[in-house]
Order: C-alpha cells, then sequence, then structure tokens
C-alpha cells in the first residue's frame, strides 16, 4: 500500500470528528445564515473544497452550518457538477 493510499483511508475517522467538534465549538452558529442575518445553531462542518477533489480538514476549507442551508449547498455543488460533465 503506498502512503497516498494509507491518507486516504484515514480522511473521515476519528480525527475528523474531533476537527468538527472543535470547529462547531468556535463556529456555533451557521455561517451562511448569519450572512443573512440569522442566529442558527450549526449542527454540520462542510468541507469547502470536497476531500475528493483534494480538499483538507484545514480551518479555511471548513464551513460550520445548519442542516438545510448543508443541504443547499450540496444541491448546489451536485447542479454544477452536472453542468461540468
Ligand atoms: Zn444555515
Ligand atoms: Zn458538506
Amino acid at each position: 500500500m503506498t502512503n497516498s493510499q494509507r491518507k486516504e483511508r484515514k480522511r473521515y475517522g476519528r480525527e475528523w470528528k474531533r476537527i468538527r467538534d472543535e470547529y462547531i465549538k468556535r463556529f456555533p452558529n451557521c455561517e451562511i445564515c448569519q450572512a443573512h442575518m440569522k442566529i442558527v445553531p450549526a449542527e454540520e462542518v462542510h468541507h469547502i473544497t470536497p476531500l475528493c477533489r483534494g480538499g483538507t480538514h484545514d480551518k479555511v476549507n471548513l464551513l460550520a452550518l445548519c442542516h438545510e442551508c448543508h443541504q443547499k449547498i450540496h444541491e448546489i455543488d451536485r447542479a454544477e457538477q452536472k453542468k461540468r460533465t
């Protein structure tokens, strides 16, 4: 097994859970709702650049979101992928 393969396997492991919990502690409100002057508790952490496209668990690549905004962001993402292919 190569080094990169080993990294692939670990991308959604215990490490991610810890990073996600810490990130939500730091950003307890949904960042998209907050931009619209609404305070909604964040439930999920989104990767701006998906891991499958080379994204990392780095804070600059993360976004604290409520469930609704997270679903919406993935719908947009899926629609854009369809356009591309
Ligand atoms: Zn939201
Ligand atoms: Zn996401």
